[in-house]
């Protein structure tokens, strides 16, 4: 792995201007937008695999490799179907906070990202699919848009090369299921989000059943680095199978919650480092290195390397690289109790094991973080996970068992204090390091250290 600590995607959030289109030429925007236009759209898809870049959205598939699966010279005269292309802009996986601040600073990189990614997979109209409850990235996203339509970069013939592209902004209505990609097509096709039978696959059949390419937004943001820079430069950074650099968003008993970009590859004690440290008096009990979907880890897994087969190595998952840290003054029992409230209200419904094994889960847990669990509660939560895993329609249900299960291997005591002690005589919220410290007030959320 690279020592190196070079902002990439963050270098310009401490510019109050890099949001608009002036803020962003400044300083090399759309540059990249005009070498790959020179190049053959194949060449760009080339380029993008050679670099190694991988999905940051979570599951890490490459992201080259994916707009390869396109069927190309169908959308010639005569061709069957037009080409898509859809950005995963619907951040709300409990603990991620990276495509948000990310889309406010320098919406413009992804705009580049876009038109560059749309070029190479020979689609003419792209979508940005962004939750509406983030009014703010929305309103951005749209005077961005505005912004390049007005300067050419946008539209018909792009910069003089014969390239057209439209982009929309899409306002979801808020569901946590519309960030799997089929659900979010069904949404953005008018229809209620739920997730798709595959096959077929969005490259074959995915947007109004035409070949669609679905990226994140992290994903699309890191090309025009990769076509400016080069697929070399790109893949020095990172490790042997994960490459390049990456944001990951740090929270809870931190000194200083916020985006931090890193390689790919680091570990939980350098970003701590790069954080200031744990709060005042806190000790590390437990994190999630990808969000609340991702099994928990302990002190033990400090020095991890965060890249997908370091994660992968010690039980969990590197997914949306959300670093949730909780201190000795958090009840696991409660904590699980919460994300998997959250799982319960966002499953959509559509397979039983999810919608139904959601509610017992929660059920169960209430009674055990009350202190009036039952005999047998442990193993009857274990069986329900194990109902849930592999038999759900999608990966929401599968999700929802990871902090449960990977809890009660590291914590099985605390959910056996459960049967007699509520969570709150374990753990007072009073002592907790989170409302003690005064440093939570000059917390640099959002920053881009
Ligand atoms: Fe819906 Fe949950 Fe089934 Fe996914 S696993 S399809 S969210 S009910």
């Amino acid at each position: 792995m690279t020592d190196t600590l070079t902002p990439v995607l963050s270098a310009d959030w401490g510019n109050d201007r890099a949001w608009t289109l002036e803020g962003y030429e400044s300083s090399g925007g759309y540059k990249a937008l005009r070498e790959a236009l020179a190049m053959k759209p194949d060449d760009v898809t080339t380029l993008v695999k050679d670099s190694g870049l991988r999905g940051r959205g979570g599951a890490g598939f490459p992201t080259g490799m994916k707009w390869s699966f396109i069927p190309q010279g169908d959308d010639q005269p005569g061709g069957a179907k037009p080409h898509y292309l859809v950005v995963n802009a619907d951040e709300s996986e409990p603990g991620t906070c990276k495509d948000i601040p990310l889309m406010m600073a320098t919406p413009h990189t992804l705009i580049e990202g876009v038109i560059i990614a749309s070029y190479a997979i020979r689609a003419e109209q792209a979508f940005i699919y962004v939750r509406g409850e983030v009014l703010h990235v929305v309103r951005r996203l749209r005077a961005a848009v505005r912004e390049a339509y007005e300067a050419g970069y946008l539209g018909k013939d792009i910069q003089g090369s014969g390239f057209n592209c439209d982009l929309v902004i899409h306002a979801g209505a808020g569901a946590y299921i519309c960030g799997e990609e089929t659900a979010l097509l069904d949404s953005l096709e008018g229809r209620r989000g739920q997730p798709r039978l595959r096959p077929p696959f969005p490259a074959v059949e995915g947007l109004y059943a035409c070949p669609t390419v679905i990226n994140n937004v992290e994903s699309i943001a890191s090309v025009p680095s990769i076509v400016s820079g080069g697929a070399d430069w790109f893949s020095s950074m990172g490790t042997e199978k994960s490459k390049g650099m990456t944001l990951y968003s740090l929270s809870g008993h931190v000194k200083a919650p916020g985006q931090y970009e890193a390689p790919l590859g680091i570990t939980l004690r350098q970003v701590l480092e790069l954080g200031g440290g744990l709060r005042e008096g806190a000790e590390l009990k437990f994190w999630t290195p990808g969000g609340s979907s991702t099994p928990i880890l302990t002190t033990e897994h400090l020095d991890i390397p965060l890249d997908y087969e370091g994660v992968g190595a010690a039980g969990s998952m590197l997914g949306t690289k959300a670093l949730q840290i909780f201190d000795q003054t958090t009840s696991v029992v409660r904590a699980v109790l919460r994300w998997t409230e959250f799982y319960k209200h966002e499953s959509c419904g559509k397979c039983t094991p999810c919608r139904e094994g959601t509610w017992w889960l929660v059920q169960t847990l209430e009674r055990l973080n009350r202190g009036e669990g039952k005999e047998g509660d442990i193993e009857l939560l274990l069986d329900l996970c194990d109902n849930i895993l592999g038999r759900a329609f999608c990966a929401l249900g599968d999700g929802a068992t990871s902090p449960i299960t990977s809890a009660i291997t590291y914590f099985r005591s605390e959910f056996e204090a459960g049967m007699h002690t509520p969570s709150w005589e374990l753990f007072p919220p009073a002592a907790s390091t989170l409302f003690e410290s005064a440093e939570l007030d000059n917390a640099t959320v959002g920053g881009s250290e």
